[in-house]
């Protein structure tokens, strides 16, 4: 959350935009098992401010639980991971802060069934970011808008198809002013004619300069907005490069495998 801090006492820990360039989430020698499953294995990476980092490779290779290692929604066994300069909290009010920051967009949308749209937009901003019903139906609105379904507001999200359920989902967590959001596979459980109005608005929030993590299988939108691919495969980063090196060199035989079978 921004404090209000002077820039020359502490310029590195206030969340201002002209900080864009700076490394926003470190992620260092991350090990992570299920049992005897290792399926995060010395994994090391940056991602600076207003970057769009698209993570790709095969199932089961540990994207998720990556994405979901950076949100804490899983606990690592070692390694660090910080954002924004500030390890990731274990529990309490420290970690609802670090939620509210780090936005997440998941496959199965995951809004509040029973809440309208507007109400599923609203929820965190009054809850958390303590802004009053007013400001916060108007944000809400403004967002609905710019996502394009400002004219669903009053519907509960089952009314919706699931184009538009995902783009309120990425509303809903624009709406907390997030440093970061991590989107894993938003477009996959979508019918093939929403997966574009959907990515169109992913290309949206990278061209204004959101910083993103991005699980897909979207490679339109990885060559289009990624500046940076991440290749993973048995739990480990395989390869790291900006999308034209990936998709017309990639170096190793698992990228190309894996190329060779979506391309
Ligand atoms: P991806 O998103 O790349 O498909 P995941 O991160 O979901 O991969 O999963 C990596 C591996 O960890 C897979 O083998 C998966 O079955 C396993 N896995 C994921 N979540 C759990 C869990 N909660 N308990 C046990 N195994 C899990
Ligand atoms: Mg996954």
């Amino acid at each position: 959350m921004a404090t209000p801090e002077s820039p020359a006492a502490a310029p590195r820990t206030s969340n201002i935009n002209v900080r864009r360039g700076e490394p926003l989430v470190v992620v260092e020698h991350v090990e992570k098992h299920f049992g005897d499953l290792h399926v995060l294995k010395d994994i090391n990476t940056t991602v600076n401010r207003g970057e769009v980092v698209v993570v790709i490779g095969p199932s089961g290779s540990g994207k998720s639980t990556l994405c979901r290692a950076i949100n804490r929604l899983e606990t690592i066994d070692s390694g660090k991971i910080a954002i924004d300069g500030v390890p990731l909290p274990e529990e309490g009010t420290a970690l609802a802060h670090l939620r509210a920051d780090v936005g997440m967009v998941f496959q199965s949308f995951n809004l509040f069934a029973h809440k309208s749209v507007l109400e599923n937009v609203t929820l965190g901003p009054i809850k958390v970011r303590k802004l009053s019903r007013k400001a916060a139906d108007e944000k809400a609105m403004a967002l609905l808008d710019r996502v394009g379904v400002a004219n669903q507001a009053k519907k509960m999200p089952a009314q919706l198809s699931g184009g538009q359920q995902q783009r309120v989902a990425i509303a809903r967590s624009l709406a907390m002013d997030p440093k970061l959001i991590l989107m894993d596979e938003p477009t996959s459980a979508l019918d093939p004619e929403m997966i574009n109005e959907v990515l169109d608005v992913m290309i949206g929030l990278a061209k204004d300069g959101m910083t993103m993590i991005v699980v897909t299988h979207e490679m339109g939108f990885a060559r289009k907005a990624a500046d940076r691919v991440l290749f993973m495969a048995d739990g480990a980063i395989v390869e790291e490069a900006t999308p034209e090196e990936f998709f017309t060199n990639p170096q190793s035989a698992r990228a190309q495998d894996f190329l060779s079978k979506i391309l």
